[in-house]
């Protein structure tokens, strides 16, 4: 049991249950962009350490990027998306748009909303965790590591208020 600022935390997913999802979704990657030099884009924060595990695992040719978004304030939405994209061309390019988690899927539209204005040679979505029972749109995510439940979870690049994202493990709200 962990505490951060005022609530409790109970482990969810070892170090090693993570690594064998990230090391799956980066061999799924390589054979899909094989010889495609694909550009990875890592929403801030929560995503640079899976992001960085992924490409350690990726044994092609890939660039990184990354686009600063906010829809989180503690630990539910606030509806609202905050961002900062400032990307170089990406005209013609393979383009991974990599997500710690999808909740709501807010996020993932506006950012898509923005990248489909460019004129990419294709798009996908890549995100460690999804919450399909709170996941409604259309926008389909390619690669998802792992479906979880509807529980806020924090560790491995997740954060509740600012804490929790050096944890190398995942920890789940703890529920009484
Ligand atoms: P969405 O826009 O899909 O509702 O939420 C996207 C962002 O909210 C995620 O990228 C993540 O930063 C944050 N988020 C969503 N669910 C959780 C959760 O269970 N724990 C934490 N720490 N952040 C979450
Ligand atoms: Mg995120
Ligand atoms: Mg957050």
């Amino acid at each position: 049991m962990i505490q951060l600022h005022d609530l409790q935390f109970q482990p969810y997913l070892t170090p090693e249950e993570i690594q064998i999802t990230v090391r799956t979704l980066a061999l799924q990657l390589a054979e899909d962009y094989a010889d495609k030099n694909p550009i990875f884009v890592g929403v801030l924060n929560g995503a640079f350490m899976f992001l960085s595990d992924l490409l350690k695992n990726f044994e092609n040719n890939c660039e990184v990027e990354f686009a600063k978004m906010k829809s989180y304030e503690g630990t539910s939405t606030t509806g609202e998306v905050k961002i900062d994209l400032d990307f170089p061309d990406l005209t013609n390019r393979h383009v991974i748009v990599v997500e710690d988690i999808v909740d709501t899927g807010n996020t993932l539209l506006k950012i898509n909303e923005l990248l489909q204005q460019k004129k990419l040679k294709s798009l996908a979505y890549c995100s460690l965790f999804l919450k399909p029972e709170v996941y409604d749109k259309d926008l389909e995510i390619n690669y998802v590591g792992m479906a979880i439940p509807n529980k806020f979870i924090v560790g491995y690049g997740l954060d509740y208020n600012g804490l929790g994202r050096n944890l190398p493990e995942i920890y789940q709200l703890k529920s009484d």
